[in-house]
């Protein structure tokens, strides 16, 4: 677990998000409303999340199942309208639990795991919100459909497999200018008729907002350094 900032910090930090992400979209003739701050809250304990809800906040992001089941199932039977955002990856035997738990599932980047959640969503009756991840920098280690591939694969998440389809996310590569990623996102998510982009971090998210973003993942700018990514 990393160290939590106190929780008054947290809410100051929340301030100036927020803050940044109006000033961002109105330069841009944009409303703040149009854009969802999901607070990135791995590695961070309960605490971190109950402050950050304290102050208004209500959408977050994890990159771990088991990490996420650990901490929001107690939090959630406290706060009804906590919004859970998976933004890892997402192992087919996971499917399950992560269907059970998160509302929106961001990761979605491989065959496999798209028929395993249509599967599982039938099976369960419950139907999280999915984003495709692109690995718009094509980087070999790096998960995500490449974005030759997005909209074969749109297709056939949306069209054959009636996933509920969102949108399209994306990470960039970390020693790129974020700002072509983002907007080759944005390309490929109106020639596929989808509305919700997933993209901008602690580093880069003003440019993500200007670029269009409708979510925006946010984690140590708000919650502090990480012990791990
Ligand atoms: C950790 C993480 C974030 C948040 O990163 P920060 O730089 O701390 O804002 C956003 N998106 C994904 C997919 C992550 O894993």
């Amino acid at each position: 677990m990393s160290e939590p900032l106190p929780p008054d910090e947290i809410a100051r930090n929340l301030d100036e998000v927020r803050r940044r992400i109006e000033r961002a979209a109105t330069d841009v003739g944009r409303e703040a409303g149009e854009v969802t701050l999901v607070a990135v809250s791995k590695t961070f304990g309960a605490e971190a999340v109950e402050a950050a809800l304290a102050a208004g906040q209500r959408v977050f992001g994890e990159n771990r199942v088991q990490e996420a089941q650990a901490k929001f199932p107690a939090l959630r039977a406290r706060h009804r309208e906590l919004e859970l955002h998976l933004i890892g990856p997402l192992q087919s035997n996971k499917t399950a639990d992560a269907v059970a738990l998160f509302d929106v599932i961001q990761s979605v980047d491989r065959e496999k795991l798209a028929r395993a959640l249509a599967r599982e969503m039938e099976r369960q009756g419950r139907r999280p919100r999915c984003f495709v991840q692109v690995n718009t920098g094509e980087e070999p280690q790096k998960a995500g459909v490449a974005p030759a591939d997005t909209a074969d694969f749109v297709r056939l998440c949306r069209d054959e497999l009636g996933l509920p389809l969102a949108g399209l996310m994306c990470i960039p590569p970390l020693d790129d200018a974020p700002a072509p990623h983002f907007g080759l996102l944005r390309q490929l998510a109106a020639d596929c008729g989808l509305d919700g982009l997933s993209m901008g971090m602690s580093g880069d998210y003003e440019a993500a907002v200007q670029l269009g973003a409708t979510h925006v993942r946010v984690g140590s700018a708000i919650f502090g350094r990480r012990d791990r990514p």
